[in-house]
């Protein structure tokens, strides 16, 4: 069978997924690969569904407005993941347009959140997002912070079911991938977002049950 490009990709990232997994002596299937869609256009997205992809991530609520309702009327399964920072005002529509909101980091955005759910009686799945360096540039909660952050969530009605990070770029992410799966566990939380394409194979290694993989699958933006 001759594959293309787009296949080709996916089915190296699904064999390198499933090294590290059994590796790690983890079941490749407790791994889900979100296709990082963020600035390609529809064109680009639709041979990785034709190829079997069903989840996918953008970072900006506006964007995946204007591209995916025409893609999902053709693929109804398709899972669409809010991967970046998301403004409290825009709550409502991405409540209404995600299956799974990665980025709640704050109390005010925990409201907006609890707010929209409850108005569209629409509960996607929820992760805390943690500034895991601590770096002053980048989305997320403190890592002290994690607990209240999670406990008012779950007041709110936010469906909490694990943390993401993004690790500082240019050094070895193995430490904070596994500081991020050591605070996962203290809180009881099954689901860890972490890995790119640079790294997915050390997240999987150490227990990424979501990776979020772009240019590994679409080429360089
Ligand atoms: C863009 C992005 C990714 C994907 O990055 P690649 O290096 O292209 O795989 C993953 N997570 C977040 C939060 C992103 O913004």
């Amino acid at each position: 069978m001759i594959l293309n490009a787009s296949a080709e990709r996916l089915a190296a990232v699904h064999a390198g997924i499933a090294t590290a997994a059994r590796n790690a002596r983890r079941d490749p299937a407790s791994v889900e690969l979100i296709a990082v869609s963020k600035t390609w256009d529809a064109d680009a997205i639709r041979p990785l569904i034709a190829a079997g992809q069903r989840s996918f991530g953008e970072n900006r609520v506006a964007e995946a407005q204007g591209k995916w309702p025409a893609l999902i009327a053709a693929t109804p399964d398709i899972r669409l993941h809010l991967i970046g920072q998301l403004q409290s005002n825009k709550a409502a529509e991405a409540v209404a347009m995600f299956d799974v909101i990665h980025s709640v980091d704050r109390p005010s955005l925990v409201s907006a959140l609890g707010k929209a759910m409850a108005s569209a009686g629409r509960h996607p799945d929820c992760y805390i997002q943690v500034n895991i360096g601590a770096e002053p540039q980048k989305g997320g909660c403190a890592i002290a912070d994690i607990g209240p952050l999670l406990a008012s969530a779950r007041a709110a009605g936010l469906p909490i079911i694990g943390l993401m990070a993004v690790p500082p770029a240019d050094i070895e992410a193995a430490p904070f991938f596994a500081l991020l799966a050591q605070l996962a566990r203290a809180h009881g939380l099954p689901g860890l977002s972490m890995g790119m394409s640079g790294d997915y194979e050390t997240a999987v290694m150490l227990g990424a049950t979501m990776v979020r993989v772009g240019s590994a699958l679409f080429g360089a933006r």
